[in-house]
């Protein structure tokens, strides 16, 4: 119950799915958590859920696009805490769309939520990080981070970003000792997966059902991709850097 005893977090896109999993775990496990999400009523919803348990936690409203809210994050979570130990870059957002069917401001969109983010945050959390003698930064790519998909051009361009940042950030920031990784979730049952049928256009059951189709034969539940995530954080992870750590049930195999 202590893996992160002492430890202070900030989680983006915290407020639902694999983020909220992220943060009951992370609290249940002794972390204070910063809750950071553009959903406000989700937001404080986690928040409680984890005060109920016995944690601690906040919730910041934010864009994770624009900058001034990534440094107020930051800033609240350090104040608030006194000081930051480990960022997950989780906020995201897909448009199941091709090169025809998407338009430019989608593109800008899902490049800016789900690349941009992880700059501006990183940018503004990694001295304070640095401060407490190194930390933890974990991005959520996707196992379309590695492979391509189809219909899903942007997110497939933002996700390779994401993978290949990481390994960036980790080559920059190792002498820091700030250890950076990336997860890469296979389908996962969250908002964000089910909202696919409807753009695709799907009945929900059949989408499901192919999401499913893959070695361990079902889909992952948020859970299964925040203990990874807290594995990643965590000091037995201590030799882990520069990392994408495939959790899809054997989806890419
Ligand atoms: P989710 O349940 O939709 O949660 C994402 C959260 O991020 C939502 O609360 C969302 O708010 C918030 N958000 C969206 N735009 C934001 C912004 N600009 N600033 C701050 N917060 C913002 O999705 P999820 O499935 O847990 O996804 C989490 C991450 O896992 C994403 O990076 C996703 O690409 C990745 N992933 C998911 C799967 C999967 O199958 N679910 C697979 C591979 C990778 P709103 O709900 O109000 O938009």
């Amino acid at each position: 119950m202590d893996i992160l005893r002492n430890k202070v977090a900030l989680i983006t896109g915290g407020a639902s799915g694999i983020g909220r999993a992220t943060a009951l775990l992370f609290a249940r496990e002794g972390a204070a958590v910063a809750i950071v999400d553009i959903n406000a009523e989700l937001g404080q919803s986690a928040v409680k859920e984890i005060e109920t348990l016995g944690g601690k936690a906040i919730f910041i409203a934010c864009d994770v696009t624009k900058v001034e809210d990534c440094q107020r994050a930051v800033e609240t979570t350090v104040a608030a805490f006194g000081g930051l130990d480990i960022l997950f870059n989780n906020a995201g957002i897909i448009r199941r769309a091709d090169v025809l069917t998407t338009t430019e401001a989608e593109w800008d969109r899902v490049m800016a939520v789900n690349v941009k983010s992880i700059f501006l945050m990183s940018k503004v959390a990694i001295p304070h990080i640095e401060k407490r003698g190194g930390g933890s930064i974990i991005n959520t790519s996707s196992g379309w981070g590695l492979k391509g998909g189809g219909n899903a051009v942007s997110y497939c361009a933002s996700k390779g970003a994401v993978t290949n940042m990481t390994r960036a950030m980790a080559i920059d920031h190792g002498r820091q000792n700030i250890r950076v990784n990336a997860v890469c979730p296979g389908d996962t049952d969250t908002p964000m997966l089910r909202n696919e049928a409807k753009q695709l256009g799907q009945l929900e059951k059949e989408f499901m059902a192919e999401a499913a189709s893959r070695p361990l034969g079902r889909y992952a539940q948020p859970l299964e991709i925040a203990t990874t995530v807290l594995f990643l954080a965590s000091n037995a992870a201590s030799y882990v850097t520069g990392a994408a750590l495939v959790v899809d049930g054997g989806g890419l195999a």
